[in-house]
């Protein structure tokens, strides 16, 4: 229920892997020479040449939708993460509370005999509970209690920073109810968006089915649920328009959210949820609140517990479902519209959920054995030296003015570094875990974290809590916090590894350090000040010109195309690939100051190659892979970050730097003369 305009390094999805946890995954080195394919020329196409080999050497695992180097990363850690819980899931032995609850919650998860021989009995209550709905009325009720255990139903509602006085935290109620991954999909025209929808429908139906329904009735009431989340997605805004914080900015009174949707009982709603007497409250979208009164009015009742029912078996985590059940629920969205041919085995899926539900407990027992103080001071002082090259960067600017500059550098020194785990670990004293109780547990972990959540409205922020848990394969920078943040997770090999050259690791994790560090000067965090309020500290002369030059970015990534004839969206991954770009500068003018300061022989070949051609080889690794068509369409309609070909190329382009370690020539493809250049 965090509602924050978090920016991630990669989107937020699953990382597990295909081996059984007895093959040993190695981890990539820092520059592996073995990616490289020669025979692509580096000046017509980077990407190409860095990671031509990659495919081939790691095709794609069945159990996944793409393949990567930060994928093997996963794969990795969650053999390790494997190693502890099946240690700690031993009943008999010694455990602290926390090495309990993890440990319980995963061997809950792991029993699959269990789960189906409940079947639907753990989910009869929630079942009940929409039954016994008689009329409109009770509905608060219900979507209160919905929300608490992450049923998603009709809305979306948690706890955020307050924009305009980050110091605060507010409530929120957000667009939500919709079951396909974004707005756009109900609208979208062609073939394949249709048949997405039809799939959709036919999935819904096959669940209702399984809960019991006739199946000519099911297919019916899936037509209905359909129609009800189109008028829903009608007034929702889209991905793009969100990403502006002032579109999804709109304070409000509870009265006033009650002029828009009497239908529910406000004040009743947020008592319920733990709330009472809510004074600040942020209402994302008021059009869509206007409208869910208009869905609620014109909708039957019969109508609208159907759709409830289909809300909750499809909020519930599918492994804790029955095996038809869960079998189903992949079959429409990790292999229908992702690609995916087949499922992750179910320890991968444990671990997953055991880190969702407990990732600070879990986190804990991880870097006690698997991260270093060595690797965080490597980080901590890579991380000052990309500030700094930050300093000089914004100094340099010429189009900007000195106010603005000083600004900009009053933001950029405000600006929290954290590295591998949070100081403080949270509690989870309050959480129960039942053995033998799969999804028990899973609906008191999220009522746990909801309740967490909510809890803090009201209350000072508390500025040392991270969003992402130690073992995570991902950074982020969150504006309303101004921090960046790295886990655990993501400083090893080949991102950070100690045995390679600094060259490699500058180009490497310099470079995500250096795309978090950005991501404070994008379009979107170039919003918030310092403090992390929502507040123009930009003269108005300067921020055209800002916005011209981000339109630079917007062309060049909008005139990319996937799968033949899919463009990306220039505007939905503008803050991305504005971090990419900068990220990249960054990295390469602080491993300029490294090597000047370490003494480096910038002319002296490794391997045939020299340290500035193995910091771009090292950046252009960064992004190997391969992804299925299924999943680069769903990536390029849902994700704001690029895939990874121009990740890599279209930074690539707008750095000089690398046309000359490479001798390219101008005109060629990676040398172009209308280079962009924000950061
Ligand atoms: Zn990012």
């Amino acid at each position: 229920m965090i509602f924050a305009a978090q920016a991630t390094l990669f989107h937020a999805q699953a990382s597990t892997s295909t081996s059984a946890p007895e093959k040993k995954i190695q981890l990539l080195p820092g520059l592996d020479k073995q990616l490289i394919d020669s025979s692509a020329d580096p000046c017509v196409n980077f990407w190409q040449y860095a990671c031509g080999n990659f495919n081939q050497l790691y095709p794609i695992p069945a159990d996944k939708s793409g393949y990567s180097p930060g994928a093997i990363i996963g794969d990795y850690t969650q053999v390790v993460l494997h190693d502890m819980l099946n240690a700690v899931a031993l009943p008999a032995a010694q455990h602290t509370p926390n090495e309990q609850k993890i440990g319980d919650f995963y061997a809950s998860c792991m029993d699959e005999k269990a789960i189906d021989a409940e079947g639907l009995k753990p989910l009869q209550p929630e079942l009940d509970r929409i039954a016994a709905l008689t009329d409109k009325k009770g509905l608060t009720d219900l979507l209160a209690h919905d929300q608490m255990i992450n049923v998603g139903a009709f809305l979306s509602y948690g706890e955020q920073q307050d924009f305009k006085d980050a110091q605060k935290q507010i409530a929120v109620v957000d667009q939500g109810g919709l079951g396909l991954p974004e707005r756009d999909y109900y609208f979208r025209t062609g073939d394949a968006a249709e048949k997405t929808r039809k799939e959709y429908v036919e999935h819904i139906a096959k669940m209702l089915v399984l809960i019991g329904e006739p199946a000519d009735k099911a297919d019916a009431d899936a037509q209905k649920i359909m129609t009800l989340e189109t008028a829903l997605a009608k007034v929702s805004l889209d991905i793009t328009s969100m990403r502006d914080p002032n579109n999804v900015y709109h304070p409000m009174t509870v009265a006033k959210l009650a002029e828009l949707t009497p239908e529910i009982d406000w004040p009743k709603f947020f008592a319920d949820t733990g709330v009472p007497g809510v004074a600040d409250l942020n209402v994302t979208n008021p059009d869509f609140f206007k409208g869910l009164q208009a869905t609620l009015e014109s909708t039957d009742l019969d109508t609208i517990k159907t759709y409830l029912r289909w809300q909750l078996i499809n909020a519930v985590p599918s492994y804790a479902l029955p095996k038809a059940m869960d079998e189903e629920d992949f079959d429409f969205f990790s292999h229908k519209l992702r690609g995916q041919p087949e499922q992750q085995a179910r320890w991968k899926r444990c671990v997953e959920a055991t880190d969702g539900a407990l990732g600070e407990a879990l986190g804990q027992v991880y870097v006690s054995s698997q991260f270093s103080a060595a690797n965080k001071a490597y980080t901590l002082q890579m991380v000052h030296d990309i500030e700094g090259a930050m300093d000089k960067e914004i100094e340099a600017q010429t189009w900007m003015s000195t106010e603005t500059k000083a600004k900009a550098e009053a933001k950029l020194h405000m600006v929290a570094d954290k590295i591998g785990y949070p100081d403080h670990w949270r509690d989870y004293s309050t959480m129960k875990i039942v053995r033998g109780d799969a999804i028990g547990n899973a609906f008191r972990a999220v009522d746990f974290e909801n309740k967490r959540e909510l809890a803090k409205i009201g209350k000072p922020v508390d500025r040392g809590e991270w969003s992402m848990s130690p073992p995570t394969v991902n950074a982020y920078y969150n504006p309303l916090m101004n921090d960046i943040n790295f886990p655990a997770g993501i400083l090893q090999a080949p991102l950070y590894d100690p045995k390679a050259s600094d060259a490699a690791n500058y180009g490497h994790i310099g470079a995500i350090v250096g795309h978090e560090l950005t991501h404070g000067f994008d379009d979107q965090g170039s919003q918030f000040d310092g403090k992390g309020n929502l507040d123009n500290w930009w003269t108005a002369e300067d921020r055209k010109k800002f916005n011209d030059m981000t339109d630079c970015e917007v062309k060049e990534y909008g005139n990319f195309t996937v799968d033949g004839d899919v463009k990306l969206n220039g505007k939905l991954t503008l803050g991305e690939n504005t971090a990419d770009n900068g990220g990249l500068r960054l990295a390469y003018v602080a491993f300029m100051e490294d090597a000047k300061r370490k003494g480096i022989d910038l002319d002296a070949k490794q391997d045939g190659f020299t340290p500035i051609q193995q910091f771009f080889l090292a950046f252009g690794q960064n992004w190997c892979g391969d992804t299925r068509p299924e999943q680069l369409r769903l990536q390029v309609q849902t994700d704001p970050h690029s895939p990874r070909e121009f990740r890599d190329n279209g930074v690539i382009q707008n750095m000089p730097e690398f046309g000359k370690a490479f001798g390219c020539k101008a005109g060629q493809p990676m040398m172009p003369s209308n280079a962009c250049h924000v950061w």
